[in-house]
């Protein structure tokens, strides 16, 4: 059976049958979304003048989070390097001292470098790490004109005392160990911690914001 070509009238094709109020709309049946788009409310950001809302899962920038007694979740094991496939973290571990205890066990993150020129966001880092030290925050305004500002250091990552932390070095909280403060029996820093810090750093501006606890962790 030979297939011919399809002519001109094989290609035509009507135009759907409009009623009335059809015909009579179509010319400016175009402007049907804008018009309804009128009666909607507004969605436009006025960002940056107002804060841009992003969901709570958004990967920006990384956080290095504390113990609730202000100890460092970081133990600079490297996992969170190596499982970076865009190479992207540099870790430099140090061994912790009676004298300058800056995380549970026996070792703390000296150096923590994340290069932002090369992150891509992936979230493998923070999958890796084995104490949950890594997480990533909202923030995601990290332009910068220069490529060196890009390459942010420990101290642009590392979460802030809150409320009631003691700032480290300092001993861990008497009677714990690692395993306990990875499984949540720190509550917060006890009265001991406080006077090693009183005697070593009488300075220290978190002295007069730490709240001592004493209950569940002893
Ligand atoms: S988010 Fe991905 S690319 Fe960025 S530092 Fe973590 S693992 Fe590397
Ligand atoms: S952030 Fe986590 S994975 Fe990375 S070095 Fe610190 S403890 Fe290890």
């Amino acid at each position: 059976m030979s297939r011919r070509n399809p002519t001109r009238e094989d290609m035509s094709f009507e135009r759907d049958k409009k009623g009335v109020l059809g015909e009579f709309f179509a010319p400016v049946a175009g402007f049907g979304v804008t018009i309804a788009s009128f009666f909607r409310p507004t969605v436009t950001e006025q960002y940056p003048f107002e804060p841009a809302h992003v969901q709570p899962r958004f990967h920006g920038r990384h956080q290095l989070n504390r113990y609730p007694d202000g100890l460092e979740k970081c133990i600079g094991c490297e996992l969170c390097a190596w499982a970076c496939p865009a190479d992207a973290i540099l870790v430099e571990a140090a061994s912790n001292s009676p004298q300058a205890q800056y995380s549970p066990g026996e070792r703390y993150g000296r150096v923590y470098q994340v290069n932002y020129l090369r992150c891509i966001f992936c979230g493998m880092c923070i999958e890796a790490c084995p104490t949950r030290a890594l997480t990533m925050s909202n923030d995601f305004e990290l332009a910068d004109q220069h490529r060196e500002n890009l390459i942010y250091e420990k101290d642009q990552i590392l979460a802030p005392l809150a409320d009631g932390m003691l700032a480290p070095p300092h001993p861990m909280v008497e009677g714990l160990n690692d395993g306990d403060y990875y499984r949540g029996d720190v509550t917060g820093p006890t009265p001991a911690q406080v006077e090693w810090v009183r005697k070593h750093r009488p300075d220290d501006p978190s002295l007069k914001t730490v709240k001592p606890r004493e209950e569940a962790q002893q």
